[in-house]
């Protein structure tokens, strides 16, 4: 009896390949994406009120009334987008359990999705377990622009689909208005769906705006945005993220396989996400991104200086570092290289591409307290 082909095209990701490695080595993991602040009191104040109080049931498959409500208002406040709480949001098991069912809804095996590159390992495999194809559209460093007619010429009778994360893990790249107006004209001139990942939409520098993309009129009714809160209030473990869609015959549709595979998400913690955005300001959003600045500006000043020439990135919490100046072939080579001679680890850069690309890269993560990061930059100028 063997394994399925699905379960076979999944392997386990080189992020959490390099966290086990860092471990063994009791190393400082500058490889995953999860922050070590602690969550805000009020969230944590608030599922802690509802774990006393019983809330121990099932939910609505879609979430609670107070959470529906709550993400509901913060969409008209920060992302400006009139949301219905009632039909228009499913709270799902993290960011990754709403894309696992949007595309679950929206794709047939062999139809194609487009995705930037640099790309998250998940979207990826997601595709791949149902038998979509993800086809990569090259983003340039270190500004990580993309051309139209590349996005042109990938299309084909299959491309159903288009995909697009901002801020970006792992580039950092904040979409302009621009060139979300025209990617919003090419979806509508080729009749695709825009997914659209924003887990990362808190997390911004120098000044820049985040834009949702279903906010751009002409595609709203075609845009599935995927949120949550592991990034924003530091409970990646916690897995509460959402799915906000205007297009009733998919939501519903959603609804029901976020019901046959999750039930709803963990009750009580809807509950403290619920709290948490109801009485959190919005300085405290802000100061987020001014706290992630710094952190920023501090490792890639460091990487500077130590000849690995950081790509500087407009959001999110992580940097491409070039590491072609180090020992080793592959990006793998050279990750391993500076974790066995630093004790720092960081994912290759062949991990967010397709083919040979990102050889000459390595993942940073910054979303580290500030001794850690002090330490780990200690470490590194030993290279
Ligand atoms: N989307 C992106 C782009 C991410 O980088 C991550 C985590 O690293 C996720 C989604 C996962 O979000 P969640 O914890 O809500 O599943």
């Amino acid at each position: 009896m063997k394994i399925s082909r699905r379960a076979r095209s999944i392997g386990q990701s080189e992020i959490r390949s390099m966290t086990l490695e860092c471990r063994k080595s009791g190393g400082i993991n500058l490889a995953q994406g999860i922050a070590d602040l602690p969550a805000p009191e009020a969230v944590k104040e608030g599922a802690r009120k509802a774990i006393t109080g019983n809330t121990n049931s099932y939910t609505r498959y879609d979430g609670i009334d107070s959470v529906r409500k709550a993400v509901a208002g913060k969409m008209k406040r920060y992302n400006g987008l009139d949301v219905d709480p009632e039909g228009e949001i499913i709270v799902s098991s993290g960011a990754t359990g709403a894309f696992y069912i949007a595309a679950m809804v929206l794709l047939e095996p062999g139809d194609e999705c487009l995705v930037f590159e640099p790309c998250y390992g998940y979207h990826i495999n997601t595709l791949a377990s149902l038998g979509a194809l993800p086809k990569y559209i090259r983003m340039q460093e270190p500004d990580w622009t993309f051309s139209m007619d590349d996005l042109e010429a990938a299309v084909t009778e299959k491309t159903k689909a288009i995909m697009i994360n901002t801020p970006a893990n792992p580039s950092g790249k904040v979409f302009t208005e621009e060139e979300l107006k025209d990617l919003a004209e090419f979806a509508v001139a080729h009749d695709l769906v825009v997914f659209t990942d924003e887990i990362y939409e808190y997390f911004l520098y120098d000044g820049n705006r985040h834009i949702s993309p279903a906010t751009f009129e002409n595609i709203r009714d075609r845009t599935v945005t995927i949120g949550g809160y592991s990034k924003t209030f530091y409970i990646t473990g916690w897995r509460l993220g959402y799915i906000i869609c205007s297009n009733r015959e998919w939501i519903d549709a959603m609804g029901h396989l976020n019901d046959l595979i999750y039930v709803c998400a963990p009750a009580p913690l809807q509950a403290g996400v619920a709290a948490g955005i109801e009485s959190i300001d919005d300085d405290w959003y802000r100061e987020t991104g001014r706290l992630y600045q710094k952190k920023r500006d501090f490792i890639c000043e460091a990487l500077a200086g130590i000849g690995l020439a950081p790509c500087i990135p407009g959001g999110a919490y992580y940097i491409l570092a070039d590491v072609s100046s180090l020992p080793g072939e592959t990006s793998m080579e050279k990750a391993m290289h500076i974790l066995h001679k630093t004790g720092v680890a960081t994912v290759p850069g062949s991990a967010f591409y397709h083919d040979r690309g990102g050889e000459n890269l390595v993942r940073i993560c910054f979303a580290r307290e500030d001794a850690i990061l002090e330490e780990a930059v200690r470490r590194l100028g030993d290279l």
